[in-house]
């Protein structure tokens, strides 16, 4: 019998998209249908969204009030051709229709109503899974994120109608939608939510809080960052619930689409390779290196895609930058945050003219055609809830160089003599963010480099592993089907 799945969320490939969270989303409706599970994404109607649903969209419902706004349900398709999936957008002009990101203006600033944008997303999953729309019904609803965590409050608070069972996703614990308690009366929920099992937090309202209080089941994207998120360091203040709810938290890897990430069919790639033809890669870093403005040499090209943020170590490395220099290595970096960051690596790239090169800005041909001519990808993460490059990288043959932490330490095997010996090791780990530990990995991986048959087996393990949606689409379809299938 085929599920149906509601499928809440902020972000999804490839309509809308500022991080991870998009590619999982806009990946799961196909992994999912091999599992006999249909999934139906729910989306915010920003402009971007909107567009893409042609000149005369369908309205399916219609709400007078939407915490004060009206608002309209629309649907569409998520993707093209044979793998478009269902799509509802909730349309609320008042909300969404704005220039900018999807959580703020064009300097980056969060938009100041963003607990109503969300809140009002939240009441409108909760009432189209509760059966609101004729001809609609879901047996399950799949939250991801603060942003639709309030989904699952509306749903427990609901004053009468069946509870459809949910599963909540944390996509990144450091993202948690606080909100003050002045607020509450707002939401249009019963005062008892406004408590210490609900949506309250230190005294105000959280809303990614509100989500995992209220879903049968907790997910976050790998084994290991589901165990790190019980500690203080990694849970940032939700720890005590996770503990709490253990026994109801898992993780599942997220995977990645074999028909945008394979180097043997890739079109940004000058030449496509595969991990038999790896001496194809040279004339893609040829174009790397001219692209970034780099001299030729006979250290490894290390790549960094990255938001250039405390989270992903980018500190750590702009320190460790003049070592990766100093022994031979040279760096290409692509990505966009934090001020300090995008200055202090402009910065690296003129004291080391033709050994750093850096890209300020998001561009998704470049990031091909980066992980197709570089030699490592580094990603030094202070935690990684799962991390999408680095499984970029072991595609490409583009080695990956990361922290031990979250989805980093599950998806890469470090080349530790055991491992290398075994033929199985795919990349270099260490342990803990710090200039010398980043210092003594960069090293490692030089010299492994200057190994080429060691090297070869690092890239050709990598690019063996299979990282596609098969395995963690079943674990999904599994755990969905164990909440809705009664014994
Ligand atoms: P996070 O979601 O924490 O930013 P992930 O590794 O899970 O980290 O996902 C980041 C995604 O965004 C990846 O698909 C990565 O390739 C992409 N990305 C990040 N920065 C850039 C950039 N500057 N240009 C192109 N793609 C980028």
């Amino acid at each position: 019998m085929t599920l149906n799945v509601l499928s809440v969320a902020s972000e999804a490939v490839p309509l809308v998209k500022t991080g991870g969270l998009a590619d999982v989303v806009g990946a799961l409706p196909e992994a999912l249908a091999a599992h006999d599970v249909a999934m139906t994404t729910l989306l915010p109607g920003y402009p971007a969204v909107i567009a893409t649903l042609g000149k005369k969209p369908k309205a399916v419902h219609k709400w007078e009030s939407l915490l004060g706004e009206p608002a309209r349900l629309l649907a569409g398709k998520l993707g093209q051709g044979a793998a478009a999936q269902a799509l509802l957008v909730l349309d609320a002009p008042g909300l969404y229709a704005r220039e900018g990101g999807p959580y703020g203006d064009a300097t980056g600033r969060d938009w100041a109503d963003n607990w109503k944008r969300f809140a009002a997303f939240g009441r409108a999953a909760a009432d189209v899974a509760g059966g609101v729309v004729k001809g609609l019904s879901f047996d399950l609803v799949h939250a991801h994120d603060w942003q639709a965590g309030m989904t699952l409050a509306y749903q427990r608070f609901a004053p009468a109608g069946p509870q459809l069972p949910s599963v909540i996703t944390i996509h990144n614990m450091a993202f948690q939608g606080h909100y003050g308690a002045d607020l509450f009366p707002a939401l249009g929920l019963p005062p008892q939510a406004m408590a210490i099992d609900g949506i309250e937090y230190h005294g105000g309202i959280s809303f990614l809080k509100a989500g995992l209080a209220s879903a049968s089941r907790i997910t976050t994207v790998s084994p290991t960052y589901a165990r790190e998120i019980r500690e203080p360091g990694f849970g940032m203040g939700l720890e005590g619930l996770i503990r709490a709810r253990e026994s109801d938290v898992s993780g599942i890897v997220n995977g990645i689409d074999p028909a945008v990430w394979n180097p043997a069919s890739d079109p940004a790639l000058k030449a496509p390779y595969t991990a038999k033809a790896l001496g194809k890669r040279a004339a893609n870093a040829r174009a790397l290196e001219a692209e970034f403005g780099l001299e030729r040499g006979d250290g490894p090209v290390f790549i960094v895609i990255s938001r250039l943020t405390w989270q992903k170590g980018m500190d750590v490395l702009l320190e460790a930058a003049d070592h990766l220099v100093g022994i031979g290595g040279r760096l290409a970096l692509l990505g966009s945050g934090d001020a300090a960051l995008e200055s202090g690596f402009h910065a690296a790239a003129a004291r080391h003219p033709g050994r750093i090169g850096v890209r300020i800005g998001y561009d998704e041909a470049l990031s091909h055609r980066m992980l197709g001519g570089g030699d490592a990808i580094l990603v030094p993460s202070r935690f990684e809830p799962c991390g999408l490059t680095q499984l970029y990288g072991l595609a490409y043959g583009c080695v990956p160089v990361v922290s031990r932490t979250g989805g980093l330490a599950d998806t890469v095997i470090d080349a530790n003599l055991a491992a290398r010996q075994a033929g199985v090791a795919t990349g270099v780990q260490f342990d803990g963010v710090r200039y010398q530990t980043l210092a003594d990995a960069i090293t490692r991986t030089v010299h492994l480099f200057r190994d080429p048959a060691a090297w070869r087996s690092l890239q050709r393990a990598g690019m063996s592993a299979d990282f596609s949606w098969t395995g963690s689409g079943g674990a999904y379809a599994d755990l969905y089907k164990s909440l809705t299938v009664t014994p």
